[in-house]
């Protein structure tokens, strides 16, 4: 491993590498439309793409790419040589201007929900100078947005910087009001990357995994995580390497990974980077992922990213930490002074009302076919959006909702005239870990998202909401004379009208679906039940008001998720089939052949002797058979009447999916539990995949 200073940022055209490389004015064009987010003109871009050519040919790269981020699947390149032929038959490496701010990938490849039938087919990508270029396998990956030729965004980037811009008007626009001009907002973002790592000979062996990244059978382990030794336990020498390697390259990537340890299920681990500018962040989880999947394999590893690869073992999440600042501020640290906690105060209430305003959004954004398996299963946060504040906080928004005097942890009293304030103690002493949205002294953790999301949607909705939010407010106090007076009175009534968001109890608990029922909370269990709320009258006028979505991208986006969901599973059931059909079943009637013969051989050798086990083994398995084969069928029917759907426009796609989360799963269910059954009688020599024993205990 190199020196840290020596590697970190060195695969990055980052503004260091910018300002060796270009002419000074080239630069300051350069800087210039990084910070405003200006138009690069072309004569700038030919000499920065030239720069960015020669900086990467001699770090060994041979090709570019624009690199972006289509509707599903994580990140689409098309690589392109930076060798042009001439005339007299000789090549030479050329990168212009043009081909560094524009490509036209093939769009039809990509899902658009239906936007390619209303609009002109071809899509164009663009560079988003917001984020560096980095070199990856020899290859100069440039960030870009993808578009279609009238405007429409086909890919995830483009909401999430279009709701950055919009939050940052709003959030400039409050600051602006106490006092604070010019002030350039963004929001910052720091995702918590959880993962599993198993060997690459067992991964090899399950088709369930290669097909569908989780285990689709496999009864429990003898050992679970009962004795909860793995967290923060010490990390297996192969794991420990493979860590190693994997900070070394992300570090080169300039990507900031700080802190990684092991996580409460077995083979489970955690890597954090440090937070960073919402867009930057999401690139770089992308790039964090698909890194631990390339480097995995160099080190007889797997890396698996689906939010639960193991059934009765905790699955995986992605914390998304989220604040919103400026260069010096960050606007969801509490101040020290009255006045600042005042503004503290419009920002966390702004928050709280987003939040509760559409909590139906931010459970859609994060809404997939593997992250059902995780919210509510005790083990993540359930599928009932909600706020924890922490005592201290907690105690403060209740005094200022009731008007009484508020009492510090500290006993003195105090009271909420807006001249008297409290300066508050940051509390993160009182962390729940089952709340799905906490407040953890300086930022909110929306803990929700599943581990192989990309968390531009759910950072779309936070920021599009909180700049309605901020909005609502700027509009009701226009005008004032009375700036702490009425600021204090909006907090106030805001804070009322949404406080039932607001639980600091236990989220696992049986109790609060029926609470939050009482309340008056959304509680949609399913994918198939969140996702329709992505076209809910309230939310395409949210987006459409706020410039991140028109209408017709939100309902495509919609349509693509419905799409996503019933292909997945889908392609669950038919893996489950074949592996059934081919691997599983004939496992038992191979072994029950065996059993079968050993009774006669018993019975022939000594007409005396007692084959009373062999035959309750025997009976065992063939009724285990039995109903193993029947629920094949039942999975196989489902599967076709799913399939049947017809699915050529939103309702349609709705419908399937909805067959395939009533029909399919339930079957799916029920064929796993008799195979499962079946797993733990049968001879370990005849199974033949690897067990959960085997996946999870390695060294
Ligand atoms: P935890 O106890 O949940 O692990 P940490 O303090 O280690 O909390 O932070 C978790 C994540 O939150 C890290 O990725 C960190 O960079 C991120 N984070 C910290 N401050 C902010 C902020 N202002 N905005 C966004 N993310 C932040
Ligand atoms: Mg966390």
């Amino acid at each position: 491993m190199g020196k840290i200073d020596e590697i970190y940022g060195s695969l990055v055209f980052n503004d260091s590498a910018m300002r060796d490389r270009l002419p000074k004015d080239t630069y300051k064009k350069l800087s210039k439309t990084i910070k405003n987010g200006e138009k690069l003109d072309l004569e700038v871009a030919n000499v920065v793409a030239h720069a960015m050519k020669e900086w990467a040919t001699e770090r060994g790269a041979t090709h570019y790419t624009h690199w972006f981020q289509p509707l599903t699947g994580i990140t689409s390149e098309k690589h392109d040589s930076f060798m042009s032929p001439t005339p007299d038959g000789r090549a030479m490496s050329t990168f212009s201007g043009k081909e560094l701010v524009q490509g036209e990938p093939d769009a039809s490849s990509f899902p658009s929900g239906g936007l390619r039938a209303t609009f002109e087919a071809r899509g164009y990508t663009a560079w988003d100078p917001t984020s560096y270029a980095f070199i990856k396998d020899e290859v100069l990956c440039i960030p870009t947005a993808f578009c279609s030729y009238t405007g429409e965004a086909l890919d995830k980037k483009t909401p999430v910087l279009r709701s950055m811009g919009a939050i940052a008007k709003e959030a400039g626009d409050v600051l602006d009001l106490f006092g604070k001009t010019g002030e350039h907002v963004f929001t910052t973002m720091g995702p918590e990357q959880e993962f599993f790592l198993i060997r690459e000979s067992d991964y090899d062996k399950r088709k369930d995994l290669i097909l569908a990244g989780r285990t689709l059978f496999g009864a429990p382990p003898s050992k679970g995580q009962e004795l909860e030794e793995h967290y923060f336990g010490a990390i297996r020498p192969t794991v420990n390497e493979f860590m190693k390697e994997l900070d070394d390259e992300l570090w080169k990537l300039g990507i900031p990974a700080k802190t990684k340890h092991n996580e409460v299920a077995p083979a489970q681990h955690e890597l954090a980077p440090i937070f960073e500018r919402t867009n930057n962040a999401i690139d770089h989880n992308l790039i964090v992922m698909e890194t631990m999947k390339r480097i995995a394999s160099r080190h007889g590893l797997v890396c698996l990213l689906h939010e639960k690869p193991f059934e009765g073992i905790n699955g995986s999440g992605k914390h998304n930490n989220w604040s919103l600042g400026t260069e010096s501020l960050n606007l969801l640290e509490p101040g020290d002074s009255p006045s600042e906690n005042l503004q503290f105060l419009v920002f966390l209430t702004a928050v709280i009302a987003a939040v509760d305003e559409y909590q139906d959004l931010l459970r859609m954004s994060i809404a997939t076919a593997g992250n059902d398996h995780r919210l509510g299963a005790n083990e993540a946060p359930p599928a009932i959006v909600s706020i924890f504040l922490g005592d201290e906080l907690g105690a403060i928004v209740d005094s200022l909702i009731d008007g009484n005097a508020y009492v510090a942890h500290a006993k003195s009293k105090m009271d909420l005239g807006v001249a008297v304030l409290p300066t508050f103690f940051r509390d993160t002493t009182d962390r729940n870990r089952t709340s799905p949205f906490a407040f953890t002294g300086n930022k909110f953790e929306f803990r929700m998202p599943g581990s192989n999301v990309n968390l531009a949607d759910a950072n779309m909705v936070l920021n599009t909401a909180v700049a309605k939010a901020l909005h609502d407010f700027l509009v009701a106090i226009a005008g004032t004379s009375d700036l702490e007076g009425d600021t204090l009175a909006y907090i106030k009534e805001t804070l009322t009208k949404h406080r039932k968001i607001i639980f600091n109890g236990d989220g696992y608990s049986a109790e609060w679906p029926v609470e939050a029922e009482r309340r008056g909370l959304c509680n949609f269990p399913s994918t198939v039940d969140a996702l329709p709320q992505f076209v809910a009258e309230k939310n395409l006028k949210l987006f459409e008001d706020f410039g991140v979505l028109t209408r017709v991208e939100a309902e495509s986006r919609y349509e693509v998720k419905l799409e996503h969901y019933s292909k997945l599973v889908n392609i669950e059931a038919k893996t489950m089939l074949k592996m059934a059909r081919q691997r599983l079943f004939p496992a038992v009637t191979g072994f029950a052949n065996e059993i079968g013969a050993t009774i006669s051989n018993m019975k022939t050798a000594s007409s005396g002797i007692s084959v009373r086990a062999e035959e309750e083994l025997l009976k065992k398995l063939a009724t285990g058979a039995d109903a193993m084969s029947d629920a094949i069928t039942v999975l196989d029917e489902a599967t076709e009447k799913a399939n049947g759907v017809e699915a050529d426009d939103t309702a349609g796609n709705l419908a399937r999916a909805k067959a395939f989360h009533e029909l399919v799963i339930p079957a799916m269910d029920d064929l796993r539990e008799k195979t499962d059954t079946l797993e733990n009688v049968v001879d370990k020599d005849y199974w033949p995949i690897p067990s959960y024993n085997e996946l999870l205990f390695y060294v």
